[in-house]
């Protein structure tokens, strides 16, 4: 596969002395600012390690970055309205309920509160939309996912353009830092969560943040917490796994979520979005339970499943996404999409199948998770293909063009590895976040708040930085 490439912002390799200097400094500066977490190998909470970043910001096209920035109210507003569109999510994840035991879990609880009736009309979306830059297409940015539950990395990366600023001036080029956005996701990701605090409007209120059992990444957490408790002293947050929820709270007659003798205001779920995060039926109840009640969710059940990949598939289906967005900028949506096929036993899904067993390299396969880590790639889609095709499992997947991302050298610095790191092949993945809140019939807000750059090495499939393989990074931009 050729990839072309994007110069880097400034020419490799560095000086070596000049590089380990640079290095023990950016590690230093990612430390004492909370560009850390957990040591998986040797957990303590005593302490945090760096977490993996690009040494020097990666280039990313202007005109690209503030097409998806200047996009994503409007992708906000699409899943905010697939969300309460109870036909589409009900025919469009069909299929998919019959094979996968998760999202049908998910399906139920949905089905299950509204039929009794909804106790809460808003909902939070705290989303990420993220690109991959399409290399053949003229580096235009494609979407990869929208994420609608548990989206990452705002509050690290919010910090990042201070560490690169302070990089590049350790390396005598402060005059590139004209070249970097700043980043607000943090202070806007929170204004979501204390905006929908006030909607709720018990000012003996709480705000809950749904944890797993261990939280590695524990600085993309805690910085919520921080700035909330600077900008609004009165909320207090507590932190809980699905577990804890189960045995701690309670619905009272008024359905509110009751934990500690408190209502909570808003549940926001940093867990919660894989099967191994509900390994019994407890964890199921609490969500239920939460559902139940009037907390206002971030996500709500019915964002989850609109963050399906199945509803991501859907939605680029002929027709499928005028029907929510409408006129130019149905047009500019349609531009970010690229080729998603359904799975399906008929027609179409059939020649799906045939297009990517005769040319894999092109697609990859992805089931019904998030998380990273769950996708099929090249050989492997036609082995899977191959061995599904007869199996009603193959609806549980949809498949999608590969996107082809320009190369960019860089240095990625790791706990724990060697310095100097060599100069590797990187290829970078823009994620845009957004937060909505809005019943069905009203959006209260709708906005833009800030971004995040992940970076990988080109050979790689997956980039998850908290699974270890990508690395936090800041968009350099440039003007092509
Ligand atoms: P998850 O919910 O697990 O994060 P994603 O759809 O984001 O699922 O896929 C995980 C990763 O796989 C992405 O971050 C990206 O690096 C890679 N990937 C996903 N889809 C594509 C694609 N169509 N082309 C190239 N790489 C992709
Ligand atoms: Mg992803």
């Amino acid at each position: 596969m050729s990839q072309a490439r994007l110069a880097s912002c400034l020419p490799l390799p560095l000086d070596q002395k000049v590089l380990v200097n640079v290095i023990e400094k950016a590690k230093d500066w990612a430390l004492m600012h909370g560009v850390g977490m957990r040591d998986r190998k040797n957990f303590t909470k005593d302490s945090i390690q760096i977490a993996p970043f690009v040494l020097l910001p990666s280039p990313f096209p202007r005109t690209e970055f503030t097409k998806a920035v200047e996009l994503q109210p409007v992708l906000n507003e699409l899943m905010h309205k697939v969300a309460h569109d109870d036909d589409f999510l009900e025919h469009t994840l069909q299929n998919a309920l019959q094979v996968d035991e998760f999202t049908a879990n998910l399906y139920d609880i949905w089905v299950k509160v509204r039929n009794e009736g909804i106790a809460q009309s808003v909902s939070l979306g705290l989303f990420r939309s993220d690109y991959l830059m399409q290399h053949p297409d003229g580096n235009r940015i494609k979407q990869v996912e929208f994420n609608t539950i548990a989206s990452s990395f705002g509050a690290i990366t919010s910090h990042l353009p201070a560490m690169s600023r302070y990089i590049l001036r350790q390396l005598g080029h402060g005059d590139m830092i004209k070249n970097m956005p700043e980043n607000r996701a943090l202070s806007g990701l929170c204004s979501g969560i204390t905006d929908a605090y006030d909607l709720f409007g018990v000012p003996t209120a709480i705000v809950l943040f749904v944890v797993e059992e261990v939280s590695y990444n524990i600085c993309d957490q805690r910085f919520h917490e921080f700035e909330i408790s600077e900008t609004r002293p009165e909320i207090q947050i507590y932190r809980k796994t699905l577990n804890e929820i189960y045995e701690e709270t309670e619905l009272n007659d008024k359905k509110q979520l009751v934990l500690d003798g408190r209502p909570v205001a808003v549940v926001y779920y940093r867990s919660g979005y894989e099967p191994a995060q509900y390994p019994s039926n407890r964890e199921w109840e609490a969500r239920l339970r939460v559902e139940r009640s009037t907390a206002i969710k971030c996500p709500s059940i019915s964002y989850q499943l609109a963050g399906t990949k199945k509803v991501q598939q859907a939605l680029a289906a002929p027709g499928a996404l005028e029907r929510f967005v409408r006129g130019a900028a149905s047009v500019r949506v349609r531009d970010i999409f690229t080729g998603l096929y359904a799975l399906d036993f008929d027609d179409s899904g059939e020649r799906a199948v045939d297009m990517a067993i005769a040319d894999a390299e092109r697609f990859v396969l992805k089931p019904q998770r998030e998380g990273g880590g769950n996708n099929v790639y090249g050989a492997e889609v036609r082995d899977a293909l191959l061995r599904m095709r007869h199996s009603r499992e193959r609806a549980a997947y949809i498949l999608m063009e590969r996107i082809l991302p320009p190369l960019v050298q860089g240095y990625v610095v790791r706990p724990g590895a060697p310095v100097p790191p060599p100069v590797v092949d990187l290829v970078s993945e823009l994620g845009i976040f957004g937060v909505i809140i809005g019943t069905k019939d009203k959006i209260y807000s709708n906005k833009q708040v800030g971004h995040m750059l992940r970076t990988k090495l080109a050979d790689a499939n997956e980039g998850g930085v908290a699974a270890g393989l990508g690395a936090l990074d800041s968009p350099y931009l440039l003007d092509m």
